[in-house]
C-alpha cells in the first residue's frame, strides 16, 4: 500500500468522522433547544439544567474536534498534511492513523502537555470544570 493510498484512506476516515460529528452536534443542539423550550415548565429544573450543561460540554468537545478535522482536511488539500505545526517535522504514520487530525508530532505534543501540567500546578484554576474536561478529552483521544 503506497503513501497516497494511505492518505486517501485517512481522508475518507476524516470525512466520515466529520459527518458523524456534524450529525451528533446538530442532535445535541436540537436537544439543547428543546430543554430550553420546556425549561420552567412541568419538568424538574435541576435535572433539566444538568442535561443542558452536559450537552453543552459535549457540543463544545465535538465542535473542537470538528475544527481539528476541518484543519486536517485543509492540510490534505494543500499537501502539507502530516507535518508538525511546532517543529515542521513529519508526524509518525502510526500517530496519524491513531489520530488523523493530529497537528503536532508526538515529541511536541508531549512537551506541550508537560508545559500545560506545569502551568496547571502553578496557577489556581479559575475555571476548573471546563479545563479538566478539556484535558481528559484530549488524553483519551491520544492513546
Ligand atoms: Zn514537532
Amino acid at each position: 500500500m503506497n503513501r497516497s493510498h494511505q492518505l486517501d484512506q485517512l481522508k475518507q476516515d476524516l470525512l466520515h468522522r466529520r459527518d458523524a460529528l456534524m450529525l451528533a452536534l446538530s442532535g445535541e443542539l436540537t436537544m439543547l433547544q428543546e430543554t430550553r423550550r420546556t425549561g420552567g415548565d412541568v419538568v424538574d429544573f435541576a435535572s433539566d439544567s444538568t442535561a443542558e450543561v452536559l450537552s453543552t460540554q459535549m457540543a463544545e468537545a465535538e465542535s473542537r474536534e470538528l475544527a481539528d478535522i476541518e484543519l486536517a482536511l485543509l492540510k490534505l488539500k494543500k499537501n502539507c498534511y502530516g507535518q508538525c505545526e511546532e517543529c515542521g517535522q513529519a508526524i509518525a504514520w502510526p500517530r496519524l492513523e491513531a489520530l488523523p487530525y493530529a497537528a503536532n508530532c508526538i515529541e511536541c505534543q508531549r512537551l506541550m502537555e508537560e508545559m500545560e501540567e506545569e502551568s496547571n500546578n502553578e496557577s489556581t484554576p479559575t475555571f476548573p470544570t471546563l479545563s479538566a474536561n478539556q484535558v481528559d478529552y484530549r488524553d483519551s483521544d491520544l492513546v
